[in-house]
């Protein structure tokens, strides 16, 4: 699913949700260095009140926030017509096979365990665009 190509998808616009200032700012200057166009949400409530307003082709969704946690987020998103296909990848530290589940549960597209591989997270948020899934394990 992942090219080897250039991963660049023009202006895509993204939605990074995270509470962490570095973190933060480490995906954000990765993602503009690729040429997207990055919106930053730093709790739930900024969250909820950015997408109030803009649609973007992508989140990138911090689950531990220090307001609502990312699952319950989530959850609300997909019970909106508009969001119901959007890719929602969960940025976590969970790697626990539990946490993975339960993100895909909530509705998350897919997972990206943090700290995240530099190298490898343009990649994934590429193949996310284009629309990768992950497979949910089985049970
Ligand atoms: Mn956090």
């Amino acid at each position: 699913m992942i090219g080897n190509e250039s991963p660049t998808l023009g202006a895509a616009h993204i939605l990074v949700v995270e509470d962490n200032e570095i973190n933060m700012e480490l995906v954000r200057d990765i993602l503009r260095a690729y040429g997207y166009r990055v919106g930053e949400a730093f709790n739930g409530k900024e969250c909820l009140a950015y997408i109030e307003q803009e649609t973007p082709n992508l989140i990138l969704m911090d689950l531990q926030l220090p307001d609502i946690d990312g699952y319950t987020i989530v959850r609300q998103l997909r019970q909106q017509e508009r969001f119901q296909a959007l890719p929602i990848v969960a940025v976590t530290a969970f790697a626990m096979k539990g946490d993975r589940e339960k993100a895909m549960a909530a509705g998350c597209t897919g997972v990206i365990i943090k700290p995240i591989d530099t190298r490898a997270f343009p990649r994934q948020v590429e193949a996310y665009l284009r629309g990768f899934t992950e497979q949910t394990q089985d049970t």
